[in-house]
Formats: C-alpha cells, structure tokens, sequence
C-alpha cells in the first residue's frame, strides 16, 4: 500500500478494570507524502491526535463508548482540515450539506441525518435523533429545525467554509465542465493549496469497558455533489453500523459503492456469520468486495473483543503505519 495514505488512529486500554478500545479515521485519498507540506501534515496529525485524546478521555473514565465516539467526532467537526462540520466540501452550488450518522451497538439503536446547514456538531444531531426522536433519520431543513428546538448550536452557513475546499470545488467544477457558483471570491487571494483529502470524511469506532460497541461517521460529502446527493455516512449499514455481537464500523470513501455493498454491515455480517476474524472481515470487505465493485476507500472497525481493525483499498490509500 504505497501513493496514497488513510489517516487513521488507534488506542486501546487494558487493564485489570478496563478495556476498551477506539480507532479514528479522518478519511481516506489523501494526496502522497510528498505533495503535502509538512506543517499542514503535522496540522493533519495533530488534529487526528486531538480527536483520539477527546475518545480516550472518555473510554479511560469509564464512559461509554457513545459518549467517546461523539467527542471524538466533534473535535475532528470543528477542525477546518476534515470534511466534517468546519472545513466541509462544497456541493456544485456552493453549499456544506453535511451528513452524519451514529449506532449504539448494545441496543441497535441509530440516528442520522442528510444535508444539513446550519447544525454546528451533525454527530450531536444524530445522536440526538436517535435518542430523543422517534426516527433514526431526518434530512435538510426539517433535520436543522429538530436539531434547533433540542438546543443544539446553529450556524450561519458560512461558519462551514473554507478557501481551500472552496478552491478544491472551483477544480472540480472546472474538470466537469460546470459553472463555479457566486462565492468565488471568499476564497480569497491565499495560495492554492493541493487538494489533499479529496475525502476527508471522519469516523470513530470504539467498545467501552463494558463491552458495548458504538460507530460514529460525519462528513460533508464528495466535492461538487449535486441534486441533494446523500451519500454513504448517514445510511445505517452502508458507512456506519455498530452492534455488539459482531463489530462496529466506519468507512470512507466512494459512498454510492459502500451503499450498494451495504458495506459497514457486510463486515459485521462476515464476522457474525462466517467467523472471520476482524481484520479478515474488513479485507475481504474493502480489498475483495469494494474493489471488485470499483470503488475505493477504507474502513476502521472494533470487535466485540476489543481488537481493532482497519483496511483500505491499494488503489487510494494506505495508512500512517506509525499510528496504526
Ligand atoms: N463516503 C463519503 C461520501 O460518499 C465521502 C468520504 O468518505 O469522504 O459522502
């Protein structure tokens, strides 16, 4: 697995009262090694390093893993190098349509939601959804509205962007032929950065020291999606899936592939059923079926042992071996 890097984080706590365990994911197709700059890959980690501590603050406490993925969801969110909350990708109009999705693995219980604009924290959003509605997924104003009348932080839109997803849309826009919004001029006259993290979706998995599992993913979606596009983070057994008998799972990547292979659930599926071991499970999902398919990108996932697993496809990503 050479070119092309999945940011990816992992720690894991055993001790006589303890274990649990928690991987992140700040996306997958970021640009090669060398294309980066240095301070904006130390940023990269640091941030990654960020959202691990807010997860592990949790998990080491005692918490819950819910409670450990969603901290560690909000810190990567607000970090403007993810395409996740601050620092989302634009849709072809020149939007952040953010979605985002949450799963408790001792209850299946789940909460998403699609295309919202103004929610500060989309995970809080879902969370809420899943705990505090009668639905397990709302979209766009509506979604805004319930997240608002729960007390969650609203936005103006504009707090979501940033000049070099916006420069990374005017590229896009450029190689589909297709008219740069109004808007262009906020991206203002700084250097263009490279387009490194063509996804830059984000994902926590953990299993807390009561064993119950939990899967979370946020992101803002492909660069220049259109038509109120939704892609694979807030569907429930596509990018995020959790449940305590098998794994709990994140992915990253092509969204409309991961949908059709219904792919975080095909690794619980493969480890429930078939007996495969996680790494196994996560391989055969992303290096056999999603590869197969034609798409590209990588998940993380947490057994109901405690072991951590991730995979990714060769063509897009290979990971931080240091941090893996
Ligand atoms: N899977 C996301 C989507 O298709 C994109 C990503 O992972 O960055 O919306």
């Amino acid at each position: 697995m050479t070119g092309h890097r999945q940011a990816l984080v992992g720690d894991r706590g055993l001790g006589k009262d303890s274990d649990w365990s928690i991987v992140l994911h700040g996306g997958a197709g970021v640009a090669e090694h060398k294309d980066m700059p240095p301070e904006r890959e130390a940023a990269f980690r640091a941030g990654m390093a960020a959202g691990l501590d807010a997860g592990v603050a949790v998990l080491a406490a005692g918490g819950p893993a819910l409670d450990a993925i969603q901290a560690a969801v909000e810190v990567l969110e607000d970090d403007p190098l993810f395409n996740a909350g601050r620092g989302a990708a634009f849709t072809a109009d020149g939007a952040n349509e953010l979605d985002a999705a949450i799963m408790d693995g001792s209850t299946l219980a789940a909460g998403a939601v699609g295309g919202v604009t103004r929610t500060r924290h989309p995970i809080a959003l879902a969370r809420a959804v899943m705990e505090r509605s009668p639905h397990v997924m709302l979209v766009g104003q509506g979604a805004d509205g319930f997240a608002a009348s729960m007390g969650l932080e609203q936005v103006e839109p504009s707090f979501f962007f940033t000049g070099s997803r916006w420069r990374a849309l005017e590229a896009e826009l450029e190689a589909l032929g297709l008219p740069v919004p109004p808007g262009a001029g906020r991206a203002g006259a700084a250097q263009p950065e490279p387009d490194d993290h063509r996804f830059g979706t984000v994902g926590a998995v953990a299993r807390d020291s009561n064993g119950r599992l939990a899967a979370a993913t946020s992101t803002g979606g492909m660069t220049a999606k259109r038509w109120g596009r939704v892609g694979d983070s807030p569907i429930i057994g596509a990018g995020t899936y959790a449940a305590d008998d098998a794994c709990a799972c994140s992915g990253t990547g092509s969204g409309e592939y991961f949908i059709r292979l219904t792919l975080a659930r095909e690794v619980a599926v493969l480890v429930k059923y078939k007996g495969l071991s996680l790494q196994a499970a996560v391989d055969e999902a992303i290096q056999g079926q999603l590869t197969a398919l034609g798409g590209d990108g990588g998940v993380i996932a947490v057994g109901a042992g405690g072991e951590m697993a991730a995979s990714s496809g060769e063509r897009l990503v290979a990971i931080f071996k240091d941090e893996a």
